[in-house]
């Protein structure tokens, strides 16, 4: 009898991509395949790409390369962003037999055959613009909580971004079918639950395959907390001018979403917000994080800022830092700008030195770490909940409070992914949080 065959999975980018991987793996695990690590032995390797990544194609050939070492004579397959904005590229690296774009990948299952080496990589992709209908997937069994896609793609046209090219319009999976995934994925144990797409915020356009908005993001936020079962809801990325009040006032005395919201800003500067094409001034911004603090004190607010931005002088990146500086924010996600092949601002003038990119993201991590360590001990001696990862970290456990504080504590497997009321206590020379349990 045939031994099962193996395969693994590298994903790089956005929880977006990891959702879309564990839905393919269990495409193949209902085609009899067995799923290892990627570094153990597999007959096929499949590499989920991401186009946002820095040196995205030295990354790829990289993996490549280590897929090969372990199994030379092994199919590797790439899906992902990066395969839909460069399908011929990737399969131009050697050891690539298969590369799929965003209307195929899916369907992998159907053009592996019987896994034999081809000479040149074989294309499947498509013109983005087919690419209009919505497939459903969520993540379960990598890590502690599941990444539910509920929206793909985007409409908008920030000048820097290629998010778009790769993924299409923007459209959303229907009210049911998310209402159902949650469910699902809360039946099998899951504490934790983070909502996951391209432009969330945009949730209800395209569910029925038309342009027109049946269902609104606060109406997801609203039906998914009535759905028993689920302890923890996390909204995980959402455009700043979509994230209404009304949405904010609902998570504020919701039952299960709890007080973290990550929210792009990009740059604290007007000027550029318009060079970049983003939806909102800087003053909208500040109304969503008092409005956010107003009803909710203890909330993270986590902040995505690019720099190096074409025409960002020095002191329209000052304006940036006092900005965020002054701004009751967790931390920053900081995105050094790197130019992309058909995007709008890889043609504007004004280039900012690669040296100068790099300084400045050194001050703007720098002050994230400043921000992340007033907010922890603005924490301090307060009592939240943990939900516990399922990882042995030298020793500790890790975990985080609903207000996103990462704490540890020593390994105790019975607390793997078990949420437990705790009390805050200090501040650990690494940056993690100590505590005491409260039942
Ligand atoms: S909102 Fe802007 S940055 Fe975000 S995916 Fe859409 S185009 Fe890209």
């Amino acid at each position: 009898m045939n031994a099962r065959k193996k395969v693994a999975f590298c994903t790089l980018g956005c929880k977006l991509n990891f959702s879309e991987t564990s839905t393919i793996a269990r495409n193949f695990r209902d085609e009899g395949f067995d799923r290892v690590d990627f570094k153990e032995q597999a007959d096929i390797y499949v590499i989920n790409t991401c186009s946002v990544t820095e040196n995205a194609d030295k990354r790829f050939k990289t993996i490549v390369k280590q897929a090969q070492k372990v199994n030379p004579d092994a199919f590797v397959a790439a899906v992902g962003c990066y395969a839909q904005l460069k399908p011929k590229e990737l399969a131009a690296v050697d050891g690539v037999d298969l590369v799929l774009g965003a209307t195929e990948k899916f369907k992998i299952t159907d053009y592996i055959n019987d896994l034999s080496k081809n000479d040149f990589g074989e294309v499947h992709s498509c013109e983005i613009e087919d690419a209009d209908f919505y497939v459903g997937s969520y993540s379960i069994g990598d890590r502690t909580r599941a990444f539910l896609k509920v929206q793909d793609g985007c409409d908008y046209k920030c000048t820097y971004c290629t998010i778009p090219l790769a993924r299409g319009i923007s459209r959303s999976d229907t009210m049911q079918s998310v209402l159902r995934n949650a469910k699902e994925i809360s039946e099998k144990g899951i504490k934790e639950i983070v909502l996951t797409g391209v432009n969330i915020g945009d949730y209800g356009k395209g569910e029925f395959g038309n342009k027109k908005h049946e269902h609104t993001f606060l109406d997801l936020v609203s039906e998914l907390d009535k759905v028993e079962g689920i302890e923890r809801l996390r909204i995980s990325s959402i455009e700043p001018n979509l994230l209404k009040n009304e949405t904010i006032d609902l998570v504020s005395k919701s039952r299960a979403f709890v007080p973290h919201f990550h929210v792009p800003l990009q740059s604290g500067s007007d000027t550029l917000l318009k060079k970049m094409k983003r939806r909102y001034m800087s003053e909208l911004y500040t109304d969503r994080v008092l409005k956010i603090k107003e009803v909710m004190p203890h909330a993270c607010i986590g902040v995505d800022v690019i720099v190096g931005f074409p025409g960002e002088t020095d002191e329209i990146f000052l304006e940036t830092y006092n900005y965020l500086n002054e701004l009751d924010i967790s931390y920053l996600h900081v995105f050094t700008y790197s130019e992309r092949d058909n995007t709008e601002a890889a043609s504007f003038n004004d280039v900012v030195p690669k040296n100068i990119r790099a300084k400045r993201s050194k001050m703007l991590r720098g002050l994230s770490a400043k921000k992340r360590r007033a907010f922890y001990e603005s924490q301090i001696g307060t009592e939240r909940e943990v939900l516990f990862e399922s990882e042995n970290k030298e020793g500790y456990i890790h975990g985080f409070t609903e207000n996103y504080v990462k704490v540890k504590s020593p390994w105790n497997p019975e607390l793997l992914n078990t949420i437990s009321k705790v009390n805050l206590t200090k501040i650990d020379d690494d940056g993690l949080v100590r505590f005491n349990f409260l039942d």
